[in-house]
């Protein structure tokens, strides 16, 4: 199977269709040639609403931690998003549901085993730790300070969500510290 065809078959996938409250609706933006991967977590309700990836406060965010402007990180030849889960999971008591568990042992090995010009993994959120950070602390606060353990081809990330502001406040060193490490890096690889 080419390249291609698997990532027909992924926006075509209704393996978890029965239990997604919208159905499904794959979220994702990829291409061989993506130097950087974005590894987030499921796409939220605004997401599935207008199938563009980080297409909300949070991708605004994350846009300004890396150092990209919105053509920049929308261009699939530099920017692959692979969330843990492709489409919207539902919303919960607080906030929205886990990535559906049957989303990356269906695609996610077949599909980062293509994108063979990436220098730089983006793992945001503890879904996304688990997969790509295996050995990592289970907090995503821990995870994050031993940043510079995988540097510099995986940098572990907070969710950037509005919800997660007081936990910006209290982790001060992650402005300080990472993030004009991290858009250097980026800006590197941007500029090839
Ligand atoms: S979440 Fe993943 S496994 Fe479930 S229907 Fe969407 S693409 Fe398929």
């Amino acid at each position: 199977m080419t390249f291609v065809d698997l990532v027909a078959d992924v926006r075509a996938c209704t393996i978890c269709s029965a239990v997604l409250p919208l159905g499904p609706r794959p979220v994702l933006q990829v291409d061989r040639a993506a130097r950087v991967l974005i590894a987030g977590q499921a796409p939220g309700r605004k997401v599935h609403g207008s199938g563009v990836p980080f297409d909300d406060p949070s991708g605004d965010r994350l846009r300004d931690w890396l150092g990209l402007t919105p053509a920049e990180f929308y261009d699939p030849a530099l920017v692959a998003i692979l969330p843990m889960g492709f489409c919207y999971p539902g919303s919960g008591g607080s906030g929205d549901l886990p990535p559906r568990p049957e989303c990356a042992p269906a695609w996610r090995e077949r599909l980062l085993a293509g994108l063979t010009n990436v220098q730089l993994t983006v793992v945001i959120g503890q879904y996304a730790q688990a997969w790509h950070l295996p050995n990592a602390p289970k907090s995503v606060t821990e995870t994050v300070a031993a940043w510079e353990q995988s540097w510099p081809e995986v940098v572990p990330l907070p969710h950037p969500s509005p919800r997660n502001n007081l936990w910006l406040r209290r982790n001060p060193w992650f402005a300080t510290d990472l993030l004009p490490v991290l858009r250097h890096r980026v800006a590197e690889i941007r500029a090839g």
